[in-house]
């Protein structure tokens, strides 16, 4: 009996995934996709997406599924200190021309986005799991789904199982974390009274939250800092002690009516890179390829530009060439949002002698140099050709500027 074949298996159908089969079935190919869970529900990920990124979701011509899934776009930004607004700005003033950010609940993206790749004729497994072995030119799947198992042939193979992706294993891929160095929690909640157009940024004293509207009174709200959430937020009440210390950053009234809605999930902030991204006939995409600080929101921007990337890719390369020419390309603008994560991370959650030391020097970096070498406008333009060398991180820390520089120490482990 003949095996039935496809252009393109995708292990993974989160949103890398879907999004991929997509406009891959729009080029003509034919795909399939293997969905290990029958339903997505809320595990805390990524709802915010910044202008970067809704540049890229627009060019693969997705972004109607982020509306159709009750999505909404975000046009303002708003700034709070001592529970009073601060500072607002307007994306689109600050910067013209550009994609305002969006804001989406997670689980209802990733089911539109499947059910739109099915749509799109992509043959979807769900929930299924499948053994993978190389032949000698294709892939061969033993899937194991709701009908049974069977086998299915594909040219070309794409991990887009997450941050822990066993796909990426076949090709000897290993997993590289950088050290965390603070904490990132997430909790959804309704009923906020805050303007729904404007995300919203509040301080306390050793890091900062981040509120963001995704339609239907919704609202995640997330919280950078340095504690332990398990004693900062243990204890028999922790959701209500994490809504306590959220709402004192906001104005009185912000958080008088706040219903949770979802679990309360903690994360270390810590990048986690893929050692291999290129595998033979075969590549990594989204979390699955290197997935990054949460605590700057970066995630779905880089995964719908990998996306875009290797779609241009498959059209324009020989097969054989484009796993490696993608792995390049995606380490050198990962490589941009790894270093600066870890370069902000001591000026966002550092409250020591030596931390407010450090963003006195950084200040005086900024006033000669107010783009920050380019990573000043990183969420609204993304990565482009930021250096990251050490010539660049002193500029950043702004070390020529002191006598006595204070010098940080971001050891990241160099991947090919
Ligand atoms: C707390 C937190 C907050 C975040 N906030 C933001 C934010 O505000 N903005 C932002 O841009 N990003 C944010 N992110 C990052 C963002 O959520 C991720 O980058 C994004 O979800 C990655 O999508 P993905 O499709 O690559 O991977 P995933 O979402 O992990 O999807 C992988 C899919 O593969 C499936 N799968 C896994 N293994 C298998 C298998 N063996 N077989 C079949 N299927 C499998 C899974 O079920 C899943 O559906 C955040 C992340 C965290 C942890």
């Amino acid at each position: 009996m003949t095996i039935p074949s496809v252009d393109v298996a995708i292990i993974g159908g989160g949103i890398a995934g879907s999004s991929l089969a997509i406009v891959l079935q729009r080029d003509g190919l034919s795909t399939a996709v293997i969905e290990r869970e029958p339903a997505f529900r809320d595990r805390v990920r990524g709802e915010a997406c910044h202008p970067w990124g809704v540049k890229e979701l627009y060019e693969l011509g997705l972004e109607s599924f982020v509306f159709e899934a009750g999505g909404q776009r975000i046009p303002n930004w708003t700034q709070y200190r001592d529970r009073d607004v601060d500072s607002t700005f307007a994306w689109e003033e600050a910067f013209p021309g550009i994609y305002p950010e969006i804001g989406f609940s997670h689980p209802a993206l990733q089911e539109r986005l499947l059910r739109g790749a099915t749509e799109a004729g992509a043959i979807v497994h769900r929930p299924a799991r499948a053994s993978i072995a190389r032949q000698r030119d294709s892939w061969l799947l033993q899937i194991d789904g709701p009908d049974g198992v069977y086998d299915l042939q594909a040219r070309y193979l794409i991990a887009a199982d997450g941050k822990t992706s066993a796909t990426r294993k076949l090709w000897g891929c290993e997993t590289v974390i950088d050290p965390p160095h603070h904490q990132f929690g997430g909790l959804l909640v309704k009923n906020l009274n805050l303007d729904p157009t404007s995300s919203h940024q509040g301080f306390h004293t050793a890091g900062f939250l981040m509120i963001f509207p995704q339609g239907n009174d919704l609202w995640r709200v997330y919280y950078v800092g340095p504690d332990n959430p398990t004693e900062a937020f243990g204890g028999s009440d922790r959701i209500g002690t994490y809504l306590k210390a959220c709402a004192a950053c906001f104005p009185e009234d912000a958080f008088a009516n706040a219903t949770p809605s979802g679990p309360l999930a903690f994360f270390p902030n810590s990048h986690v890179s893929a050692t291999r991204i290129a595998g033979e006939m075969a590549v990594a995409i989204g979390d699955a390829a290197g997935a990054p600080d949460p605590s700057q929101g970066h995630g779905m921007s880089l995964l719908w530009r990998d996306v875009r990337v290797l779609r241009d890719l498959l059209r324009t390369e020989s097969w054989q060439d484009v796993a490696v020419s993608f792995a390049v390309t995606r380490r050198s603008y990962e490589t941009i949002l790894r270093t600066h994560a870890a370069w902000v991370a001591p000026l966002t959650t550092n409250v020591s002698e030596a931390g407010l030391a450090l963003q006195a020097q950084v200040e005086l970096a900024r006033a000669d140099d107010p783009e920050a070498l380019g990573y000043a406008s990183i969420f609204a333009l993304g990565p482009d050709s930021q250096p990251t060398d050490d010539d660049a991180r002193a500029q950043f820390f702004g070390e020529h500027k002191a006598e006595h520089p204070i010098r940080i120490d971001t050891p990241l482990d160099k991947i090919d």
